[in-house]
């Protein structure tokens, strides 16, 4: 799911980007901004984002940047696609992961899915041991389709499951059938790629803890190397919102979403998945290095619509408008460009680190709370000890068990300074 990345690749909710500096107006000014500026520091990257905007139908809790119905359009995409790829791959030194998601990157027929993906292993450079993942829609699986990842150099997929009852997947407007998902892993694996993550969707409304159990059972039958396990979210100018807002459906309540992630937990713990990240579960050596380089706040560059990057401090948006996307010459313009200053890149860098399992070291927290503006973040540390939210162990400062529920409010408290949310004692 996350991957979140292509309209943010940071599977988070509540990070404010309002209230962080923008790049001055006179970058707009100028007309089409584009990454031109810093393309040089590319070779600094050391992951990679891809993102494929068009999916065949749209869930309804999406908020991702993805198109319906624009068939017409998969050609010159892929040709424009290669186009940014090719620019942006000569600036690269090796990057050591590539993730490529969307969107649904394998709507596409096998001819244009080759030749896109053909793109990559040619354009970027990778380091020996990259972990090249892509994202798999179930029902847009074939033989054919695992084949040609394998010739082009891919070395895990991430299959979005959801959930495999039904009435749930109807609920969410999810378009798969639960037996698709079997088959894809068939495909995969049966091709030769063993390392894949499934997604799960918990606190759907309506979803009992059985049906919660039913669904962590199938999904490990599968034997995936990885678990992402989010709860769902109800993203504004989306379907499901409006659903919420209309009381078609209702949510379930704080205590409810938090005993359904414990389950979630204490069950993929039991089946031999370790929690690396709080709602991200693996098999030894298997935790996602992408995913980690974006809680770590490393350099990843951005190619494809809408997809996020970041370098040094500077994060932006290509275009999410497709029309645009598909006529420019050198590289998409960007959008969304912020630099952040001290304070507030040390607000993201808790927001991100805090979500690892394993905390952020002493150094590295010492550090932040230096160039925090005053000492009001370490304040709410201090309190959410006391609450029993955070902890120190082995020197790095971590959620506790019970602090992982409240994580989102605690995070929210770190982020930036508020009157409002430095009360740590109110539920997510
Ligand atoms: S398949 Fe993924 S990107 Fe496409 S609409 Fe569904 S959730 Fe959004």
């Amino acid at each position: 799911m996350l991957v979140i990345p292509n309209q943010s690749p940071i599977p988070l909710t509540q990070f404010n980007s309002d209230s962080h500096s923008k790049q001055g107006n006179s970058d707009r000014a100028e007309g089409h901004l584009t990454a031109k500026r810093w393309i040089e520091e590319a070779k600094t990257a050391e992951a990679l984002y891809l993102h494929v905007p068009f999916c065949f139908h749209k869930c309804h809790y999406c908020d991702f940047y993805s198109i319906v119905g624009n068939e017409s359009q998969y050609e010159s995409f892929v040709d424009q696609f290669i186009k940014e790829l090719t620019i942006v791959g000569s600036k690269l030194d090796e990057v050591t992961t590539i993730f490529m998601g969307g969107g649904t990157p394998t709507l596409f027929e096998e001819p244009l899915f080759a030749k896109m993906l053909n793109a990559v292993h040619t354009h970027i450079p990778r380091a020996e041991t990259c972990e090249w993942t892509i994202e798999v829609n179930p029902e847009t699986m074939t033989e054919e389709k695992a084949n040609i990842l394998v010739a082009t150099g891919v070395n895990r997929v991430s299959i979005g499951a959801q959930s495999f009852d039904t009435t749930l997947l109807k609920s969410l407007e999810r378009w798969h059938e639960p037996e698709s998902v079997a088959r894809a892993v068939e495909f995969v694996t049966s091709a030769g790629i063993a390392d894949f993550n499934l997604d799960l969707i918990h606190s759907i409304p309506g979803q009992t803890r059985e049906q919660l159990l039913f669904d962590i059972e199938q999904a490990t039958l599968l034997s995936p190397t990885h678990m992402s396990c989010y709860a769902l979210t109800y993203e504004p100018n989306t379907p499901l919102r409006t659903r919420l807002e209309r009381g078609d459906i209702s949510r379930l309540s704080h205590d409810d979403e938090a005993a359904m992630f414990r389950l979630v937990r204490e069950e993929l713990v039991y089946r031999g998945y370790a929690q690396y990240e709080i709602s991200n579960f693996a098999k030894p050596g298997h935790a996602c290095k992408h995913n980690i380089a974006y809680w770590k706040n490393k350099n990843w560059w951005a190619i494809g619509p809408s997809a996020s990057g970041h370098m040094n401090g500077r994060r932006w948006k290509n275009t999410p408008r497709i029309s645009e996307y598909l006529k420019f010459d050198s590289l998409p313009s960007v959008t969304d460009v912020e630099v952040l200053n001290s304070n507030e890149s040390a607000g993201e860098s808790f927001m991100l680190g805090l979500r690892l399992v394993e905390g952020m070291e002493k150094v590295w927290v010492n550090e932040l709370l230096e160039q925090s503006e005053g000492n009001w973040r370490t304040v709410v540390i201090e309190e959410s000890i006391q609450k029993g939210y955070l902890e120190w162990f082995r020197d790095c400062l971590r959620f506790t068990e019970e602090g992982q529920c409240f994580a989102d409010t605690v995070i929210t408290a770190l982020l930036m300074q508020d009157d409002e949310n430095t009360d740590t004692t109110q539920q997510d």
